[in-house]
């Protein structure tokens, strides 16, 4: 599905009569014009969470999750049965959309469930999109982000991918800044480059964890093909209001990314340059075999990187009771630990 053809179905959706209409639908008029609409009766037996059993683009809620902390976890299914999982995450101006790239992942990272489910298929762009659409319509939100920090990894389904991304950004689209939307990958050289040289340049968040090449080989394999080294030279030489836009992620694992050499040596690595740095302490599952670590450490690392220069946030789990790890909510489902 090409970027023109989702325009079209979104302009349909509204009402507009042709492609040549010059005005851009605001959010909260698509998230309107989205409401309840149910264009394609869905499979018999399988409602939405609100129960309509709406199907919105070629995809169905199957289910649902909401935390305490107000985060909804949809698991949603697709045209040819396979699920993929979308997060919406209230804040207090705006709602943050977390969405998949891909049906499972091949990269394999160990201490990430979607790692576990394999490669599955690429999405298309449509499919990417309608999960924005799909969430808008649950929770009307005029201001709102996207994050490409669902399933799969965005820069190995890149067209379609790049295709969404000006779809969610297009003054015809949804008009989302750029400044609102990120990109995260596990760090493919080749991809990064690609995008470095693309008119639009979106955050870009790059899941780093693991701080040695040893370490990292093990927790994310990709790295045997582009290790730390390569990886961080690409971002030193993004020009320097594309490098200030890159954040650097990593999870807290106890014992195998948390020491205090390990805070020196990402210093060390990052010095000079203007990026950020994000901590996540480790959301644990039963299939994952690595601890979490303990807040007392995760402060102790931050602090080195702080006073060595470097902005580094700690990020807190968003949605702990409804499985927010990525991949966890299909997991957990499929092994019947949530209904
Ligand atoms: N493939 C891309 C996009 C997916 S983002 C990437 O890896 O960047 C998914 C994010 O969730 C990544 O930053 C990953 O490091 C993080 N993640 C995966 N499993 C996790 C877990 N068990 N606990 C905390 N974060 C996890
Ligand atoms: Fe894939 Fe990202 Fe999970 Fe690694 S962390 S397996 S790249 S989704």
């Amino acid at each position: 599905m090409t970027f023109q053809t989702n325009l079209a179905r979104v302009r349909c959706l509204l009402g507009y009569p042709n492609r040549a209409c010059r005005f851009a639908p605001h959010p909260a008029k698509l998230s309107a014009a989205l409401s309840g609409c149910a264009f394609v009766t869905p499979k018999a037996g399988r409602a939405n969470a609100s129960g309509r059993g709406s199907k919105l683009y070629g995809m169905i809620v199957e289910k649902c999750f909401k935390s305490t902390d107000g985060t909804r976890r949809y698991l949603l299914r697709l045209h040819d049965d396979e699920l993929i999982e979308s997060v919406l995450i209230p804040r207090q101006d705006r709602v943050t959309l977390c969405i998949s790239s891909q049906a499972g992942c091949g990269l394999g990272c160990t201490f990430c469930l979607t790692g576990q489910l394999g490669f599955i298929r690429d999405l298309s762009a449509d499919e990417i999109i309608s999960q924005v659409l799909l969430m808008l319509n649950e929770e009307p939100a005029s201001r709102f982000s996207v994050v490409f920090m669902g399933m799969g990894e965005p820069l190995q389904n890149y067209d379609n991918v790049l295709d969404a991304i000006r779809f969610i950004h297009d003054d015809h689209g949804l008009k989302t800044p750029m400044s609102r939307i990120t990109l995260s990958t596990a760090g493919l050289v080749p991809g990064i480059e690609r995008l470095a040289a693309e008119q639009l340049f979106p955050n870009l968040s790059i899941s780093l964890t693991g701080i040695t090449n040893p370490i990292r080989d093990v927790l994310m394999p990709i790295n045997r093909k582009y290790p730390i080294e390569a990886l961080i030279d690409t971002v030193r030489n993004l020009p320097p209001p594309r490098q200030k836009r890159v954040m650097f992620e990593c999870v807290m694992i106890k014992g195998l990314t948390d020491s205090i050499e390990d805070a020196s040596r990402l210093s060390e690595m990052l010095h000079g340059m203007r990026v950020k740095v994000n901590l996540i302490p480790l959301n644990p599952a039963a299939e994952i075999p690595y601890e979490r670590t303990d807040d007392d450490t995760i402060l102790r690392f931050q602090e080195v990187l702080v006073r060595n220069g470097t902005a580094t946030f700690i990020r807190k789990n968003r949605g702990n009771d409804v499985s927010s790890a990525c991949g966890q909510l299909k997991q957990k489902v499929f092994a019947g630990n949530i209904s």
